[in-house]
């Protein structure tokens, strides 16, 4: 018995060394990077705000497009980058989505992508008196350029080109070949990049590093990092939408039977909602927890991180906690709309209710319609596909890829003391269409300061879009 004992205690000793030792070598490796930012270009903060100005809102449907102001931004590009007018070729694919190719001295390679949308969603009218700023003045005040878009895309869109003009005044080849694709309707339905992706696959088009929105810096995501955190999106959660209906008998609510479809599909919603899906730590964020491990100032946590092959449950756990890193370690489960009913003296015969849900890599819509249904578990309800919009989880970029390594490399350069973590998208956007032909997809721009994504008073700093110039200039220079 006391050799039991003796053992028990030698392995603890032994485990406790090890989770010590881990968490104590695992030491911040910082390459700062040349940080002096190059200066923005004369007018780029001018083109950015005309850029604002012109109000390429997606409209709901096809039929509402507004075709004028779309031209009017067509022809802002042809008027305000000449060199890229004149020397890079322009396909235009479906009326307003672009690609123009910049032809590099080595042909041999695979092409460079550098995305981005120029549609902005629309600015609610009764929200127009709630900014601080006109929403489509482009005004810059406060060291912000202020303006619906002027985050969500177009700082991509105008860094990517004014990126490219200058280096195009002082006659500067790539080495691979550089597209650049602009979509119109990210927004919405996203058909634009569909379409673009079909085109090149029409060709057997594959490329190279293929660079979106998506990833930003965040200096304030973990109280006990210090660093700032730069996010690249290596994969996007899929999206499934399940319609649930329960069928009984209405009649006259003066006698009701004892359970009306209201009762049904309450209670499964209720089930749904007490038995969310299984935790799960897909590759993506163990990699993101074990890149940011080293830089974290609380001795309990870095132990943890430092020894996920111990402490995965409860770091998991302690995820959960937070909607936002929640959505990181499960398919989520959530309803969106409860529909029943038309009068106040009728029981309904039909209730009707959507669960949304966004699926981690590894599983699939129809793992959530197996989990729904084995959870509800009533043949009441008939669960059925929402049909509007549905897609799988995408493929992920692997964080050892060249891919990746290059982007971290960029990132490095230009924003100083930088942790570069990857993550996964909970959105989606249009790169994830490229993900068929080319394994180096990845979402980021160096945005630092975040404000008013589709919301009231969306800005963007100017020193912000000066990295995001930077950014670009440095990817288009192979560097
Ligand atoms: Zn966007």
């Amino acid at each position: 018995m006391k050799n039991i004992v003796r053992v028990i205690a030698a392995i603890l000793v032994l485990l406790i060394i090890v989770v010590v030792v881990k968490t104590i070598s695992n030491k911040p490796s910082l390459q700062k990077g040349d940080v002096s930012l190059e200066e923005l270009p004369s007018n780029a903060i001018t083109h950015m705000s005309e850029a604002i100005q012109i109000a390429t809102e997606t409209p709901n449907d096809d039929y509402a497009f507004d075709t004028a102001t779309f031209m009017a931004y067509r022809k802002f590009i042809e008027k305000n980058y000449p060199l890229i007018t004149q020397k890079l070729p322009r396909t235009i694919i479906d009326s307003f989505n672009y690609i123009y190719e910049w032809k590099g001295t080595d042909t041999s390679l695979l092409p460079m992508v550098l995305m981005a949308h120029y549609d902005v969603v629309p600015v609610e009218a009764s929200a127009v008196k709630l900014w601080h700023a006109k929403p489509y003045g482009g005004e810059v005040k406060e060291n912000y350029i202020w303006g619906r878009g002027v985050l969500d895309d177009k700082s991509s869109m105008i860094s990517i080109l004014e990126a490219a003009e200058a280096q195009l005044a002082k006659g500067f080849t790539p080495k691979q070949t550089i597209l650049l694709c602009f979509g119109a309707d990210e927004e919405s339905s996203g058909k634009g990049a569909t379409a673009m992706v079909k085109y090149f696959k029409s060709k057997s088009q594959k490329f190279d590093l293929v660079v979106d929105e998506g990833g930003e810096i965040s200096t304030e995501s973990n109280p006990s990092i210090h660093n700032p955190i730069a996010s690249i999106g290596v994969g996007e959660k899929g999206y499934v939408t399940l319609v649930l209906t329960a069928q009984k008998a209405g009649g006259h609510s003066s006698i009701p039977a004892s359970k009306t479809a209201i009762d049904i599909l309450s209670t499964a919603i209720a089930k749904v909602n007490q038995n969310p899906m299984p935790t799960k730590l897909t590759a993506p964020i163990k990699a993101y927890l074990e890149s940011i491990s080293a830089y974290n100032e609380s001795f309990m946590q870095k132990m943890a991180l430092s020894n996920l092959w111990l402490f995965e449950s409860t770091v998991v756990n302690k995820l959960t906690e937070d909607p936002q890193s929640n959505a990181l370690v499960r398919t989520t489960l959530v309803p969106t709309v409860f529909n029943s009913g038309v009068r106040d003296n009728v029981i309904p015969t039909f209730a009707t209710a959507y669960i949304n849900s966004r699926i981690l890599p590894g599983q699939s819509s129809k793992d959530v319609y197996d989990y729904v249904q084995k959870t509800i578990n009533d043949t009441n309800i008939k669960i059925t596909y929402y049909k509007n919009y549905m897609t799988e989880p995408s493929p992920t970029t692997d964080v050892n890829s060249k891919y990746y390594k290059r982007l971290e490399k960029v990132i490095r350069n230009i924003v100083k003391d930088v942790v570069v973590a990857p993550m996964l998208m909970v959105g989606a956007t249009d790169s994830r269409n490229y993900r068929e032909i080319s394994e180096g997809v990845v979402n980021f721009t160096p945005i630092t300061d975040a404000k008013g994504y589709h919301g009231i008073d969306e800005r963007m700093l100017v020193s912000d879009f000066q990295k995001c110039v930077n950014f670009y200039t440095l990817l288009i220079k192979g560097e």
